[in-house]
């Protein structure tokens, strides 16, 4: 018989980071055929924000379907939508004065994504787009046409239209403000760019190198769109669901999108699921205009109510989220001083943080020397120069410091030097 993996496209990515074949995971820790044990700081790109199987979640998903609860709905009404509607709006929506109406789009990140993008051409009759340098927003065509890399660009096969790229924040160095830029381009009609009907932007760019926009940014951002009334997507697939800190990654930041994309750790147990939730006064569908067969995917509903009752009835998890996101940038900070050959910059919010790398071939050792000694982590970047660390938002705090203890032994494998201050760094930096 041919070896399985040859069975499986070229296609496939992780596995070449990670070479085993995985049997069973439980919260911050995966283990493999081999019985090893690893732990996780890749949080499934960020779709198991609450660590995997989590007992509630599954107990809540075990008592669904032993019940022989409805598993397939398309968009029909079921007891578990109704909760999960109820409980977003309870927990979520309401406590934050938002008012979204939502709508669920298909199962995956790059559904909400593409439903936002045809909703905001309907409405505004504006075709283009305007997104930014290193954004990732999804694969199919609609989402690929506003994602800057250009190697999965190349993919697509055909021309990617109606959307153009703008820098980020940062992206022109710190002395470029480049919302005055994107404000010359939409005040000069000579400038080439049509008026778009939507900006949309990641708060965090999560694939793209972990490149955070101010807040200040964002607001001024905003107030442009608000001024050529543009609409504002914000795609908090991977920033959203806590993994900055609040539910929302823009709800410090005094920003509010008219669009918002979820997906990810939205069910809380790794079940695709995601919404778009839209202003009311955009909600301008015709029924049926936008459909698709697994919008009504029951488990998902019921672990993702689940979710929102057990994390979300209280800010205990974004309280959480921030002591843990600051003793893992300061371990990041010091490793950054204690290993000056990684030319490395430490970037990031919450529990979304990485080390820039000067060159990628770096990041690309410190993987799989992690690997090796029991950590998964990814990279992340136009070059994959950016080793991304994302733990579960739940891991234990001493499952925390063993993760950072095998980091540096990784990045000293990685630069081939001994490891430097191992046990002195970790217990200065906190
Ligand atoms: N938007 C963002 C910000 C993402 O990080 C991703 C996935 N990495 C997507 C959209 C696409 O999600 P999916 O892979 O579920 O289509």
């Amino acid at each position: 018989m041919k070896h399985v993996q040859a069975l499986e496209s070229e296609v496939r990515s992780y596995c070449r980071s990670w070479p085993t074949t995985f049997t069973t995971a439980t919260g911050s820790t995966l283990h493999d055929a081999d019985g090893r044990r690893y732990l996780d700081f890749f949080s499934g790109a960020g779709a198991l924000n609450y660590g995997h199987n989590h007992p509630v979640l599954k107990e809540a998903l075990l008592a669904y379907l032993t019940a022989d609860g409805v598993t397939h709905s398309l968009d029909m009404v079921t007891e578990a939508k109704e909760r999960f509607l109820a409980r977003l709006e309870e927990r979520i929506l309401a406590p934050r004065s938002l008012d979204y109406r939502v709508q669920f789009p298909g199962p995956t990140g790059t559904n909400s994504v593409e439903a936002a993008l045809k909703l905001a051409r309907k409405v505004t009759g504006r075709e283009r787009v305007v997104s930014f340098t290193n954004s990732f927003h999804g694969m199919t065509l609609g989402s690929l046409s506003v994602t800057g890399n250009s190697m999965k660009r190349g993919g697509a096969g055909v021309g990617l239209t109606a959307a153009s790229s703008m820098p980020f924040d940062g992206f022109l160095g710190p002395d470029v403000d480049t919302v005055e830029l994107l404000r010359a381009f939409l005040d000069d009609g000579g400038s080439g760019l049509d008026q778009p009907g939507a900006v949309i932007l990641e708060t965090v760019q999560a694939e793209g190198g972990i490149n955070v926009a101010s807040g200040a940014w964002l607001r001024d951002l905003a107030g442009l769109c608000r001024e050529f009334e543009i609409l504002l997507i914000v795609d908090d697939v991977q920033a959203g669901c806590g993994r900055t800190g609040p539910f929302f990654s823009f709800e410090d930041l005094g920003v509010h999108p008219d669009i918002v994309c979820l997906s990810k750790s939205l069910s809380g147990y790794g079940l695709p699921f995601a919404v778009t939730l839209l202003r009311p006064e955009l909600d301008v569908w015709e029924p049926g205009e936008h459909n698709g067969t697994f919008r009504g995917h029951n488990p998902a509903f019921v672990t993702a109510a689940a979710a929102l009752d057990h994390f979300w009835a209280d800010d205990a998890l974004t309280r959480s989220v921030r002591q843990k996101g600051k003793r893992l940038e300061a371990v990041l900070d010091h490793l950054v001083e204690v290993y000056p050959e990684l030319e490395g910059e430490v970037r990031g919010r919450g529990l979304l943080l990485g080390i820039a790398c000067g060159a990628p071939e770096v990041s690309a050792g410190v993987v799989a020397a992690a690997f090796e000694r029991g950590l998964i982590v990814e990279t992340s970047g136009a070059e994959g120069q950016v080793v991304k660390t994302m733990p579960p938002l739940v891991i234990a705090d001493d499952e925390l410091e063993e993760g950072l203890r095998l980091l540096d032994a990784a990045l000293a494998s990685a630069l081939d030097v001994a490891p430097r201050a191992d046990g002195e760094l970790l217990s200065t930096a906190r």
